[in-house]
């Protein structure tokens, strides 16, 4: 007998075929999707232990956000309208020079009830105190891949690469499953050589992958032909870096040769068209590297360079951006917009087999969208709704590894009053400490 079924839905499955059931049905047994089809489930689905009634509603695979730093959360709104570098320099690195594994703690929960509300269930982050995001990913209920970001400038930067090598040994698989890990060296910029090479042999050692940013301006691209005399995808080629699987974020200002590097060594990228317009650093060749068969995801990147973590609003950055950019209004339609933040994120993190669509025998992340809404209709394309008309407040309810977490827009655990109070605590103390968002 299954644990839910969600009946009466229309279900975009995000499958291979890319098949839509209008309406359709789909249960869950534990963790993991046991049966979906079209019309009405056969009588032994209907004797369900909890049984969801999904008409009117849109059912999709949960959203993937293929890169982030979640306890960024605690920045939003900090220090916006700056360059990269002076951002990172003068507003961001000072702050999180003062952080303890308490405010990730409430910055990832933060940025975990913000992202489940908006239909995101699994997210690829990198940032400090990675323990302390493994246990917000443990109470939220979300699903995660992490990695603890290592800087090569920070002191004790090889004693904090032990410890992210140690991390990702200890906490592979927890939280039954929900985390995933991954070795997170900033960029080529911030990491020497050695720090690359090393991490490279950890992560074969281990099996696990290598997420790092990536020709994110045209500084660092620059920087890296004078010193190097190779571009940065060439530089880590060199290096040996892509003999792992490795999730590239950005990759805005990359070359043709660098293209077919990122398709050759299977290389997943990360586009975040919210952070790279916000910080002007350029537009990712997107259509091109999906053509040559670049494996690309959708992420919002931290949530002081967007400012939220909100995937539908990515999905229709992404779909527009590239319209204008290519001077094309057919380039980036709407499902392959989706497609980016569902399938194409869950293949570039690796995960594939697990999420990304919804298919037997995949985990059971699920987001219900109410589509009775005066700006989502008459419906005609559900597809096209989804990516350039609805808004984060139509996700209605959200199912991760089998478990309801929001349901009617409430969440079944987490106190989301709690939540938001100690978040707002934490932050008020970092900047404050700093000069304060008082004066402003
Ligand atoms: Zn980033």
């Amino acid at each position: 007998m299954p644990d839910l079924l969600i009946q009466g839905a229309t279900i975009l499955t995000m499958n291979e075929n890319r098949e839509t059931l209008a309406p359709g049905y789909l249960a869950v047994e534990g963790n993991a999707i046991s049966a979906l089809g079209p019309g009405e489930p056969p009588p032994e689905i209907q004797a369900a232990k909890k049984v969801m009634d999904g008409s009117g509603k849109l059912l999709i695979p949960g959203l993937v956000n293929a890169h982030t730093h979640l306890a960024m959360t605690l920045f939003r709104g900090y220090a916006d309208d700056m360059p990269l570098m002076d951002w990172l320099e003068k507003k961001i690195w000072p702050v999180e020079m003062g952080l303890k594994a308490e405010d990730v703690y409430w910055g990832a929960m933060l940025g975990a009830v913000e992202m489940i509300a908006s239909g995101t269930t699994c997210f690829n982050d990198m940032y400090h105190f990675f323990e302390a995001t493994a246990r917000a990913v443990a109470d939220s209920g979300i699903r995660s891949c992490l990695s603890g970001v290592l800087l090569g400038f920070l002191p004790n930067a090889e004693e904090r690469m032990e410890r992210a090598i140690d991390f990702v040994a200890e906490w592979r698989g927890a939280a039954g499953g929900r985390i995933n890990v991954m070795l997170g060296p900033h960029a080529p910029y911030t990491c020497p050589d050695w720090s690359l090479e090393k991490i490279a042999r950890a992560a074969s050692e281990l099996g696990v992958g290598i997420h790092i940013h990536l020709s994110e301006t045209r500084k660092e691209v620059e920087e890296s032909l004078q010193t190097r005399g190779k571009t940065p995808v060439a530089h880590l080629e060199g290096l040996g870096l892509f003999q792992n699987r490795v999730l590239a974020a950005h990759c805005v200002h990359v070359t043709d040769e660098d293209i077919a590097i990122l398709a050759e060594r299977r290389v997943g990228v990360a586009h975040n068209p919210g952070s790279n317009m916000k910080l002007a650093s350029g537009v990712a060749p997107v259509p091109k590297m999906l053509k040559r068969g670049v494996m690309v995801g959708l992420g919002t990147d931290g949530a002081a360079s967007n400012n939220n973590l909100d995937m539908l609003e990515e999905m229709r950055l992404a779909a527009l951006l590239h319209k204008l950019e290519g001077g094309d209004p057919t380039l980036l339609p709407a499902y392959q917009a989706l497609e980016m933040a569902t399938r194409g994120s869950a293949r570039a993190l690796g995960l594939a087999d697990e999420i990304g669509s919804l298919e037997p025998g995949k985990k059971a992340d699920l987001v219900l969208l109410d589509m009775m809404q005066p700006h989502l209709w008459p419906p005609h394309s559900m597809v096209s709704h989804l990516v350039y008309a609805a808004r984060s407040s139509d996700v209605d309810t959200v199912v991760i590894d089998g478990k309801v977490v929001m349901e009617g827009r409430r969440f079944t655990e987490i106190d989301l009053g709690y939540v938001l109070a100690r978040a707002r605590e934490t932050a008020e103390r970092l900047v404050g400490v700093r000069g304060g968002l008082a004066a402003r």
